[in-house]
């Protein structure tokens, strides 16, 4: 199999591709030039990863496919032999189609003919970039021959209440089917790929800054997009919406001394804010 190297996709550069072009580019050609993991942020993946041991401890009695990241062929090699074999339930499992690798959370078998995936978070709900989340592994994983029939969030409880001792993990998590939703955007992905690649063949794209940057959690390239920002800028406007920043952006006004008092939209509280920036 080959995977290339040139555009390789992952399910996490599919995510970030559809939220800006620009930041999906700059993963692929510019690493690089990505914001050093601050503090908060890797306290954040060190509790996802602490999430998923947990989940993984709900779904006892699975194999885990432990190549990381860097050992992607080997991953989809120790897979291939464990569904041979006839595993019923896989952690990380790594599959790869139509140019996308992904690595399932957790998969296990209801039958020979059904598979059901389920995506850990460390949530308290569903947000909507789970959506496509999940939709892109069930692309990847039907196209790589599993039969998945249902896709499944694993998010936190927040009305559990720890009582000390061991985890009662029945009642920790929260178990969704979001199967008739991930279907409805299934048939999207290829386009989307598709979109992706051709963008990735050509130059770093001209995206604007907006409130993409920041949520829904702050872009690996934040730093970077926004190094040459005057001091105060538009982005610090309070509670504006996207579509207001990025018509602000859009009309060249980058800061907010420059912001006209006037300038459709804003309202009252916005417009004392850009009033203040010029005195
Ligand atoms: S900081 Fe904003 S514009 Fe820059 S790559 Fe990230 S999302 Fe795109």
């Amino acid at each position: 199999m080959n995977m290339g190297t040139s555009h390789r996709l992952s399910k996490s550069r599919f995510l970030a591709g559809l939220r800006c072009q620009k930041s999906l580019w700059l993963e692929c050609h510019a690493p690089e030039l990505a914001d050093p993991v601050e503090e908060t942020r890797q306290a954040l993946f060190d509790q996802g990863h602490q999430v998923g041991a947990l989940a993984r401890e709900r779904y006892a009695g699975g194999v885990l496919v432990s190549e990381d990241h860097l050992h992607s062929a080997q991953a989809l090699d120790t897979t291939r032999r464990l569904l041979a074999e006839g595993v019923r339930c896989l952690y990380e499992g790594a599959f790869w189609h139509d140019g996308v690798l992904v690595r399932a959370d957790i998969l296990f078998r209801q039958n020979d003919e059904e598979w059901v995936l389920l995506e850990v978070k460390s949530s308290t709900s569903v947000k909507p970039e789970h959506l496509p989340d999940l939709a892109v592994q069930v692309y990847v994983l039907r196209g790589a021959g599993l039969p998945v029939t249902s896709a499944r969030l694993l998010f936190m409880n927040k009305d559990y209440v720890y009582q000390g001792g061991a985890y009662d993990l029945g009642e920790l998590f929260v178990e969704q089917d979001l199967t008739q939703e991930v279907e409805t955007l299934l048939p999207e992905i290829p386009a989307h790929l598709k979109v992706m690649r051709q963008m990735l063949a050509g130059p770093l794209p001209d995206v604007p800054i907006g409130r993409r940057c920041a949520e829904p959690y702050q872009c690996r390239f934040f730093g970077y997009c926004h190094r040459s920002l005057p001091e105060y800028p538009v982005t610090e406007l309070p509670r504006a919406s996207a579509d207001l920043l990025d018509s602000l952006i859009a009309n060249g006004y980058y800061s907010l001394c420059d912001v006209p008092l006037e300038y459709p939209g804003l309202n009252d509280r916005q417009r004392a804010v850009c009033y203040l920036a010029r005195t």
